[in-house]
């Protein structure tokens, strides 16, 4: 787990953790350190997508008068599974930010920034929470890439309604429930 190879300055000992002491910078204008920062988000998820692995944020940290201000990139897996073969698949993302952290913020247009410490947490989750997508389809426009689409037709899933089948299949179901969405 070296980050000397990313040719940033080495982290702070609360590295592994989404809480920064920020009390050298917090209200000191000029004031800026590089940081890297490693937590755990895996319980951020939707039906069909979740993070999975460690959450990554990686910037800058700047002191301005009301607090600080962070500019970074957060980055983790999102692990989707394709809502019409269940194909499931990983990839990772990365999503720059520029926030606020304010002393008295609201969490509403600012973070807050308490005891001089910025709480990632929040950020992360508001980050990553917007590339986890509702409905995956991994295969658009190309059936062949859905190794298990043929085999499911095969099988007639799509017309069995005689028993209930696994609830894993509920989100395919519904697909097909809608012939709108066909083809
Ligand atoms: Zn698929």
């Amino acid at each position: 787990m070296s980050r000397a190879e990313h040719g940033t300055p080495p982290p702070r000992s609360d590295a592994e953790s989404h809480r920064l002491d920020v009390s050298d910078i917090s209200g000191t204008p000029g004031a800026t350190r590089a940081f890297a920062a490693e937590f755990d988000l895996q319980d951020l998820a939707v039906p069909l997508a979740a993070v999975t692995g460690p959450t990554c944020v990686r910037g800058v940290l700047e002191g301005i008068l009301e607090g600080v201000v962070l500019v970074a990139e957060i980055s983790a897996d999102i692990t989707e599974t394709c809502r019409r073969c269940l194909e499931v698949r990983t990839r990772r993302v990365g999503v720059d930010v520029a926030e606020l952290f304010a002393v008295g913020g609201d969490d509403d247009e600012t973070y807050r920034l308490e005891d001089s410490t910025l709480d990632l947490d929040q950020c992360a989750r508001d980050a990553l929470a917007l590339e986890l997508p509702d409905a995956p389809l991994l295969c658009v426009g190309d059936p062949d890439a859905c190794p298990n689409l043929g085999q499911l037709r095969e099988h007639g899933f799509a017309d069995r309604d005689d028993d209930e089948p696994d609830p894993r299949w509920a989100p395919l179901a519904a697909f097909y429930a809608d012939p709108e969405k066909e083809q």
